[in-house]
C-alpha cells in the first residue's frame, strides 16, 4: 500500500534509527544515578539538551523532554493557569481556537467545566484566526493565548508571528504555541513565543518523546509530582535514547529543509492542481502561503456519503489516506471543518492527504488516479452499494 497520511506519524528517519538502537544499548542507565555509567547518560541528555536549544534559539534550561506533544500542550496550559490561580487567587481566562488539536482544545474544554473563563476563537472560511479578534478577547484576567502553528487537519498556517508581536508588550499574557505540524516545513522564530510544543514521531523521531520550551519568564505548576529530573516539572526517569533521537530527528530536519521543500513543492502542486480539476471536489486546504505544503484536505460529497466509506474505497486501490486527526478519528463530522465551513455534509467526507519528502511522482500520479477512480465510482453506484 501507498502511505498518504504522514501527519499521523512519521517513518523513522535511518539516522535516527541508528540513534534510537546504539543509545537503547549504550545508554541504558538511569541517568539520575551518581555512578559513572547514569553520569554518562546524563551528560549525552544533556548534550542533547544544548544541540536542541542551540538550534531553536532558545536556553538550555528553557528545553522541557515530555512523552510527547500532548503532555506538553497539557502542561503549557495547566501549568500555566493552574499556576496563576494560585498565586492570585483569581479565575483565569484563556484565549484559543475552534480548531486546535484535541489536545489543546480537550484541555482547554476540561478547564472551562472546573469554571476557569476559556475563549474558543472562531476562524474564516479558510482557516486562519483574525488577530484582531484575539486583541478584542483581551481581558485583565487574561493569562494564556494558545494557537497552533500548523493545523494538522487543512495546513492552514496562522499567523503567529503577528500575535507574537500583539503579545510582545504584554508580559502577563502567554503566549503558547502548539508547533508540531509546522516545525521544519515554515520557519518560525520562537523570539515571541512563551511556550512552545514539538513532537518526535512527526518529524523522523519516535513516538512517546516531545518537548516543551517553557521560557525562563513562564511560570508554570507541573502536571506531575515526583522526582527532580527536568527541573521538577516533568518528573519520571529520562527515556535517554528517545531524547537523543529526538534531537538527531530536529537537527536532520532543520538540515534537510531546502531539499524537503523543493521535493514538497512539487508533489503539492502536482497534486493541488490535479484535484482541484476533479469536478465535485471541495477544496478546504488553501494554497500557499496560506497553507503548509505537506496538507492537502478536501471533501466529496456525492450522495451524501462519509469519510469512512471514501477511505474504504481508496484503501480497496492501497492509498491509505485518513480524514481527521488520528485523535479524533471517531467523531462523525470534524470539528475543524465545522469550524471553517459550518457545512455538516463537508465536515463528514473529508479527506487529509499528508505528503513527506520520500514520496514519489509516481506515486503520487496512482494518488491522483486513484481518487479519479473513487470519485466515478461513487458517481455510477447507487448508495444502497456504496455502503
Ligand atoms: N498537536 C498536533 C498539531 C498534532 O498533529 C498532534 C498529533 N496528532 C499532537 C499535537 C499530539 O502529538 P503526540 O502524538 O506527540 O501526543
Amino acid at each position: 500500500p501507498l502511505y498518504f497520511d504522514y501527519c499521523a506519524s512519521t517513518p523513522l528517519h535511518p539516522e535516527v534509527y541508528e540513534e534510537l538502537m546504539h543509545s537503547t544499548k549504550q545508554f541504558f542507565a538511569n541517568p539520575s544515578s551518581v555512578h559513572d555509567m547514569g553520569f554518562e547518560a546524563n551528560v549525552r541528555v544533556e548534550e542533547a539538551r544544548e544541540q536542541i536549544s542551540a538550534l531553536l534559539l532558545v536556553k538550555p534550561n528553557e528545553v522541557v523532554f515530555t512523552s510527547g506533544a500532548t503532555e506538553s500542550n497539557n502542561l503549557a496550559i495547566q501549568g500555566v493557569v493552574r499556576s496563576w490561580a494560585k498565586k492570585t487567587g483569581q479565575t483565569p481566562h484563556v484565549i484559543t481556537t475552534q480548531i486546535e488539536h484535541s489536545s489543546v482544545y480537550n484541555c482547554c474544554k476540561q478547564l472551562a467545566t472546573e469554571g476557569i473563563e476559556v475563549t474558543f476563537l472562531p476562524v474564516a472560511r479558510n482557516g486562519l484566526v483574525d488577530v484582531t479578534t484575539i486583541e478584542e478577547s483581551m481581558q485583565p484576567n487574561t493569562v494564556l493565548v494558545s494557537v497552533m502553528h500548523v493545523n494538522n487537519e487543512t495546513g492552514a498556517i496562522q499567523p503567529i508571528q503577528e500575535i507574537g508581536k500583539l503579545l510582545r508588550n504584554k508580559p502577563d499574557i502567554h503566549f503558547h504555541v502548539d508547533g508540531v505540524q509546522g516545525f521544519g516545513k515554515q520557519s518560525l522564530l520562537i523570539e515571541d513565543i512563551d511556550l512552545y510544543t514539538l513532537s518526535g514521531h512527526k518529524i523522523g523521531g519516535p513516538k512517546g518523546i516531545g518537548l516543551l520550551i517553557i521560557k525562563e519568564t513562564v511560570e508554570l505548576t507541573p502536571l506531575l509530582y515526583g522526582g527532580e529530573q527536568e527541573h521538577g516539572i516533568r518528573p519520571g526517569t529520562t527515556n535517554v535514547p528517545a531524547v537523543l533521537s529526538m534531537a538527531k530527528a530536529i537537527e536532520l530536519t532543520l538540515k534537510n529543509r531546502e531539499e524537503t521543500m523543493r521535493m514538497l513543492t512539487t508533489l503539492h502542486d502536482l497534486v493541488y492542481s490535479k484535484l482541484e480539476a476533479i469536478p465535485g471536489i471541495i477544496m478546504n486546504s488553501a494554497k500557499p502561503p496560506m497553507s503548509s505544503l505537506h496538507i492537502i484536505n478536501f471533501s466529496y460529497t456525492g450522495k451524501g456519503i462519509t469519510s469512512a466509506i471514501l477511505i474504504g474505497i481508496l484503501a480497496k486501490q492501497g492509498i491509505i489516506v485518513s480524514s481527521q486527526s488520528a485523535c479524533s478519528s471517531k467523531a462523525k463530522a470534524s470539528r475543524v471543518l465545522m469550524a471553517m465551513t459550518h457545512d455538516e455534509m463537508i465536515s463528514s467526507s473529508s479527506i487529509r492527504l499528508s505528503l513527506h519528502e520520500s514520496v514519489s511522482l509516481k506515486d503520487a500520479e496512482y494518488l491522483i488516479e486513484s481518487i479519479e477512480k473513487m470519485v466515478n465510482h461513487v458517481k455510477t453506484k447507487n448508495k444502497f452499494e456504496l455502503l
